[in-house]
């Protein structure tokens, strides 16, 4: 069976104002991509804006559009000040939730086994997960790429079942090109795409390997995305910066 494209808007702590995020919805309302969505010819669109946004966007946005939260706890309610659930955006009908960005991972210091503990949640919850993994450059200089790709992965191996990768989009964003406007070249996303293929064929099965979406993330922009997106292992993106301004309807359409 064909994999889906997908395509991830991660908007991070961003648009400032209310104002704002109207354009922007406004933007997406508006964009020529109908024919592809709603004819269901292989395509979805999600985006994740911040938690205080999420239901607002959601009652305003098209509904061919859904929306992701850029986070989730892994416990269903109590005293953890700051954090949301994954019960809370069950019942608020968010389809999905990002995990693992390199952000969580590195800023806020979150590991490979606690982002497996939030991935195993999430599911727990019905909700679907764009799950993050990608290298550093340091880590890519020295040829680490696989193993740093293959332990993220490993640590959610551990922690859920075969059946649960149904609910899983695995987005690979290498470290030195998020926001910073050095993407991978088209060659070094393919292969280390087909390398997480390969992990996930052994560790959880090849029929997983074979259906699962792996998109690409890492200043993805209208100018580059045509060639990343024929790659026949890169199922999507999961686009940053470029996802606030009008160029991000031409990386919905980079397929068309
Ligand atoms: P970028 O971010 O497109 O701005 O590089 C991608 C991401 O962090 O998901």
């Amino acid at each position: 069976m064909a994999r889906k494209f997908f395509v991830g808007g991660n908007f991070k702590m961003n648009p400032n104002t209310v104002a704002e995020k109207k354009k922007l919805v406004e933007l997406l309302n508006q964009a020529d991509i109908d024919s592809l969505i709603e004819a269901d010819l292989d395509l979805e669109v999600v985006v994740a804006p911040p938690s205080l946004y999420l239901l607002p966007l959601k009652d305003i946005l098209r509904p061919e559009i859904q929306v992701a939260a850029q986070n989730c706890y892994f416990k269903d309610s109590g005293a953890f000040t700051g954090e949301i659930s994954p019960a809370q955006l069950k019942d608020a009908a968010i389809p999905y939730v990002i995990l693992g960005h390199s952000e969580r991972r590195t800023l806020f210091h979150e590991s490979s086994a606690t982002v497996a503990q939030k991935t195993k949640a999430a599911i727990a919850s019905s909700l679907s997960v764009i799950l993050c993994i990608g290298e550093t450059l340091q880590e890519r200089e020295t040829d680490q790429t696989t193993q740093v790709c293959s332990a993220q992965l490993q640590a959610v191996v551990d922690e859920i079942s075969p059946d649960d990768w149904s609910k899983i989009v695995i987005a690979y964003e290498p470290v030195w090109a998020i926001g910073t406007g050095k993407v991978a070249t088209s060659k070094q996303a393919q292969d280390t795409h087909a390398d997480i293929r390969a992990f996930l064929a052994k560790a959880v099965s090849p029929a997983v390997a074979e259906s699962i979406r792996i998109i690409y993330g890492g200043s993805v922009n209208k100018g580059n995305c045509g060639e990343l997106g024929v790659q026949p292992d890169v199922d999507g993106f999961l686009v940053g910066g470029a996802s606030l301004k009008p160029e991000f309807v031409d990386i919905i359409n980079a397929t068309r």
